[in-house]
């Protein structure tokens, strides 16, 4: 037996000892996506060398599996409810493939790990940024770094808590630096067209109602077009028959605090919201204007 299918034998039984338990809802995300890659690469090929080193967000299938007891090997097919909703699910199966992704060699050699999103598969509304940048890929979530915090008190400015949205971006990897530099590059043109089959899927699966493009590059590498923001901001496009606004990344708001240019962003939010036909209170409308 190879020891994938060892594996594979080890965390079935593990299922099927919660079902006896009667726990119906048992689910490590990150588990099931280690799983759900390793299925996908099959016994020959590791998901990613870096990742099957074991990271600290990763953990391991067990390489020694208990024995299987002659109990557990007659026990009924797991008939659990799945804790996960059909887009839950869906999202869970992409995520296997997305983690064991070597399409860009380049990335591949340079992540600590792939950042695949994080939400509500069940969003209405969901943001996408650029690429994770060092804290996204250290931690394996987009938007935790400074602009991140950022995002998330937007979120929550507009009514919404983090959980309630989806958060994903154009690129999976953190595009790679050279040795010894600091800060974050653009993704190239050709890395987004490489990655965009992912989010496209993720979107395909979510079917928000509206999306946010925060910043240029993200616009750049959802729709092709390379116009500045102000020419892009505050105005309806469209990205698969989705709604989809357009506004800075709040790494711009982080360089530029002008009253001027959050009103700008919340303004494109105002409109989202509206979209939504989400109640916008006065004080809502007004956040950002000059007094008086
Ligand atoms: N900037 C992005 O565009 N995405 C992240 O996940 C973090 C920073």
């Amino acid at each position: 037996m190879t020891p994938f299918r060892t594996a594979l034998d080890f965390v079935c039984s593990t299922l099927r000892d919660f079902q006896e338990q009667g726990v119906e809802a048992q689910a490590d995300s990150k588990a099931l996506a280690r799983l759900a890659a390793a299925v996908q690469a099959g016994p020959e090929r590791a998901p990613n060398p870096r990742v099957s080193e074991g990271s600290a967000n990763e953990p391991e299938i067990p390489a020694a599996p208990a024995p299987l007891s002659p109990v557990s090997a007659l026990r009924s097919p797991v008939s659990a409810r799945s804790p996960l909703s059909d887009k839950g699910e869906r999202l869970a199966a992409l995520r296997g493939p997305v983690l064991a992704c070597v399409k860009c060699p380049h990335l591949v050699k340079s992540r600590t790990q792939v950042v695949f999103g994080v939400g509500n598969p069940e969003a209405e509304l969901m943001f996408v940024g650029e690429a994770p940048g060092a804290d996204e890929d250290k931690q394996g979530e987009p938007f935790v770094g400074l602009a991140g915090q950022l995002l998330t008190k937007i979120i929550e400015t507009m009514g919404y808590a983090r959980g309630d949205v989806y958060i994903g971006n154009v690129l999976k990897c953190r595009p790679d630096m050279p040795p010894g530099a600091s800060g974050n590059r653009k993704p190239k043109a050709e890395e987004m067209e490489t990655c965009l089959p992912y989010l496209r899927q993720q979107i395909d699966i979510i079917q928000p109602r509206v999306l946010v493009a925060l910043g240029a590059t993200a616009m750049e590498g959802l729709l092709g077009v390379t116009e500045p923001m102000a020419r892009l901001r505050g105005r309806w496009h469209d990205f698969q028959g989705i709604p989809l606004m357009a506004t800075y990344h709040p790494a711009y708001l982080l360089r530029n605090q002008s009253l001027g240019e959050k009103r700008k962003v919340w303004e494109d939010m105002l409109l989202v919201l509206e979209r939504l036909g989400r109640p916008i209170s006065e004080k809502q409308r007004n956040f950002f204007l000059p007094k008086g």
